[in-house]
């Protein structure tokens, strides 16, 4: 994390101070408790999101340095051309693949969708995907995604009477799957009017985007799109005439990065902006702290719900997927070195662990090294593992974790990997070198081969295992997607001035609402404070239940 991100932090504790007033605001929301009652006005809701401003902003607009700049698409570019156009300012764009495993990909149709004219079944050309013929089957991908998605489905039957999202003009850049496609749908079915845009090049399930074009959402998005392409499909979400957003839903910033540079005028009529990704709320502080944000925006990547919930079990779910569909190893007395024990480390660890692996860690982090120890894990510093691993996986967020210098000295057949949200952990263009040859030998599976023989296995060249090589588990999907959901909710129906131009985080009470949500899944029974116990810890019955300084 940068300087700009850590700062960031630190005011999200001073403002902390601020959540304690807020939070009696939010007791009289204490109906929406899942457990006692599994009805939920969402009237309520928009009271219940307090505010918890993480950075003092002064009302500016943004300055843009070449507010003239125009951006040419390219025509007719060659598939080539159209790649070396324009590049993600995060690479957010190119840093994952898709789990998400279009199952009717067809690699023989090379005509680009951009080429092709497509109509739905009502008529409408208003987006660009794959092939729109795929829309049936995309639609039993959305309802098997619905299945497990439980709590954001009770969320859209609560509400829909309501329709909280009536009038609401939302654009989206998100992975476009059939999970994320439950989320539009339920922002539809909640009154929003979409257009969607993918927020990654690869990760889009084609089916999944005919069937919400299908269905009237405006999608552009396709599985392989050059980064000309990218650009061009945020274009045409954005630019759409006789439509002007008001709300915006990114994951990885992107999209709002493209609405300042070209269209600052939509600010003027955006509500708020909320942002799913570290990478998209990092940039939100960075605006927000030279005095650029113009809206209101709300972090959802560092709510309790998304973090303690995607990036633990989430890829402990997910990480021997990966692996196994693409090495075939069995994990059971191999060395493998995870490098950090964050939330993600951690969930890699324990489900390396139940295999059997010999698992050691790495870490900067006094705090996570000791978590470590006392989990069980041998820290130690990569170069001295080196020689003996079988396995490396990176979830620092970091760069330059395993280096060209390191990678020189691993053994025969090791395999590296990275679970992290960018491609820089492992340093990969080190590798481009003329001596080392590069041999695919299975999508997403590279044999880098020394001189001298040896070889290291780089699984989906350093980018986002699971993401790029398995599935990842839908239910923890919806958590996420319900708390996107309430935060557009909230913003777009807050009364002026409960927001300013600032990032805010979601209050403790609404991370408990969406973990109560979640719950009758599992039926699971909360214990209700008797008046007394609550007298004596000081609580609410009807909570927040922790302090916003408890980490869980
Ligand atoms: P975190 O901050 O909780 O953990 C990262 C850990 O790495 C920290 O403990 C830090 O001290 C350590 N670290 C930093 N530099 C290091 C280095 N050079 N060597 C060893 N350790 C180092 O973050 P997290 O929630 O665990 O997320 C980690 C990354 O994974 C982020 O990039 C995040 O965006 C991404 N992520 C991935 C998924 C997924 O599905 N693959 C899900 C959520 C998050």
């Amino acid at each position: 994390m940068s300087d700009s991100a850590g700062d960031g932090k630190l005011e999200v504790k001073q403002a902390s101070k601020e959540v304690k007033e807020s939070e009696n605001v939010a007791e009289k929301y204490s109906a929406m408790t899942v457990s006692k009652n599994s009805d939920i006005n969402v009237g309520e809701v928009s009271s219940a999101f307090t505010a918890v401003p993480t950075h003092k902003s002064v009302k500016k607009q943004i300055h843009f340095a070449n507010p003239e700049e125009k951006q040419e698409f390219s025509k007719f570019p060659t598939k080539a051309g159209r790649r070396s156009l324009s590049r993600s300012i995060s690479q957010s764009s190119t840093d994952s693949y898709s789990s998400a495993a279009s199952y009717t990909d067809s690699s023989d149709d090379e005509t680009s969708p951009r080429d092709k004219t497509q109509l739905n079944s009502k008529g409408s050309s208003d987006f660009c995907v794959k092939n729109i013929k795929q829309a049936e089957f995309g639609r039993r991908e959305i309802e098997i995604a619905e299945q497990d998605m439980s709590a954001l489905i009770s969320l859209r039957k609560r509400a829909q009477g309501e329709k909280p999202l009536a009038g609401a003009r939302i654009v989206g850049c998100t992975h476009i799957t059939a999970q994320i496609a439950v989320l539009i749908e339920t922002l539809v079915a909640l009154g929003a009017e979409c257009r969607w845009t993918a927020c990654n090049i690869y990760s889009t399930q084609n089916e999944v985007a005919a069937a919400l074009a299908e269905t009237g959402v405006a999608v552009f998005a396709w599985k392989g799109e050059s980064e000309d392409d990218f650009w061009w499909c945020i274009d045409h979400c954005i630019n759409k005439e006789g439509w002007q957003a008001n709300m915006i839903l990114d994951d990885g910033g992107d999209l709002t990065h493209w609405v300042y540079k070209k269209y600052p005028n939509v600010f003027k009529n955006i509500r708020g902006i909320v942002e799913e990704s570290v990478t998209g709320v990092h940039r939100l502080y960075q605006l927000s702290k030279a005095g650029k944000l113009c809206v209101p925006a709300m972090n959802v990547n560092d709510s309790v719900t998304k973090q303690k919930f995607d990036n633990l079990y989430c890829c402990r779910e997910s990480i021997l997927d990966g692996l196994k569909r693409t090495t075939d190893m069995m994990f059971g007395g191999k060395q493998v070195v995870v490098c950090g024990y964050g939330e993600v480390g951690k969930g890699c660890c324990t489900a390396l662990k139940a295999l059997g692996a010999i698992v050691c860690i790495t870490e900067i982090d006094p705090i996570c090294a000791l978590q470590a120890c006392m989990d069980g894990f041998r820290v130690v510093k990569l170069s001295e593992v080196i020689r003996q691993v079988d396995v490396i996986i990176t979830c620092t967020g970091n760069k330059n974790v395993v280096s060209r210098d390191l990678l020189d000295r691993t053994k025969n057949g090791c395999i590296i990997c990275n679970m992290g949200h960018s491609n820089t952990e492992i340093d990969v263009a080190s590798l481009r070198t003329p001596e080392l040859t590069w041999e695919r030998v299975r999508s997403q599976v590279d044999h880098i081969i020394w001189p001298e023989g040896k070889r290291v296995v780089l699984l989906a060249e350093g980018r986002l295992l699971n993401l790029s090589c398995s599935t990842v588990p839908t239910f923890v999907l919806s958590i996420t997607a319900t708390t996107q959901a309430l935060a557009l909710i909230e913003l777009y129906n807050a009364p002026e001035g409960r927001y300013k131009q600032d990032v805010y985080l979601l209050p403790k009470k609404m991370d408990e609402y969406v973990a109560s949500l979640h719950l009758p899944t599992f039926d699971a029974h909360l214990t209700e404070l008797s008046d007394e116990q609550a007298k004596y810890l000081g609580l609410n019955k009807n909570g927040p239940f922790k302090p916003n300084y408890y980490r869980y």
